[in-house]
């Protein structure tokens, strides 16, 4: 595929807040430069190159979750100068993840609503499909902890593929919550459309 002229989607979201820094910006501006250029469709994935900027390049941006003065759907770059990118991941030490995952039974350590997940490795995965494979997960997100101890079993635990994806994603580390509107956000145009089929009924509407 030829490159744009006018720029890949994440270089386009760029300028425009390079060109608002300070500035509210809305979903629909961010929307609106995302737009393929020939087809005039909004990438589904604008939200992922959003988050690029603020995660692979360290740019400064603020959501509603970072502010009280933004609300849903408005974004804000603090500063034209990007902040230090986290450095390197640490990996953990060989030992330490033997260690982890004995104590994990070497099964995924995912709880949600109290239940654990428990795909042992090598299962096959009701949900997603695949053989299961555990990976280690520094259970403090690294974005909010630079300090790793990669001997420290303590700091880590085993987590299933799935909910390795799901942490990264979906998981609000401020407040230990399931990101929901993170998960809509990101979902297909038909998974929105069943929420918000949902959502009517729910209300009454
Ligand atoms: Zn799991």
């Amino acid at each position: 595929m030829a490159k744009k002229s006018s720029g890949s989607v994440r270089q386009r979201i760029l300028k425009l807040f390079l060109t608002n820094v300070g500035r509210v910006v809305t979903r629909e501006q961010i929307q609106q430069v995302a737009r393929d250029p020939k087809t005039k469709k909004v990438p589904e994935n604008w939200h992922q190159r959003l988050s690029e900027l603020r995660t692979d390049y360290g740019y400064n941006i603020q959501s509603f979750r970072d502010t009280q003065e933004l609300r849903v759907s408005e974004y804000r770059l603090v500063s034209a100068t990007p902040g230090p990118v986290a450095g390197k991941r640490v990996k953990i030490a060989a030992p330490t993840w033997t260690e982890v995952r004995r104590r994990a039974g070497d099964a995924c350590q995912w709880e949600e609503d109290g239940r654990r997940c428990g795909l042992r490795a090598g299962e096959s995965d009701p949900v997603g499909g695949g053989t299961v494979k555990l990976t280690p997960d520094h259970k403090t997100p690294h974005s909010i902890n630079p300090n790793i101890n990669p001997d420290d079993p303590d700091e880590w635990q085993a987590l299933c593929g799935r909910h390795q994806v799901m942490k990264k994603n979906f998981w609000d580390h401020r407040t230990g919550k399931l990101n929901v509107y993170a998960i809509v956000q990101a979902a297909s145009d038909q998974d929105k459309r069943a929420v918000y089929d949902f959502l009517r009924s729910f209300f009454g509407e």
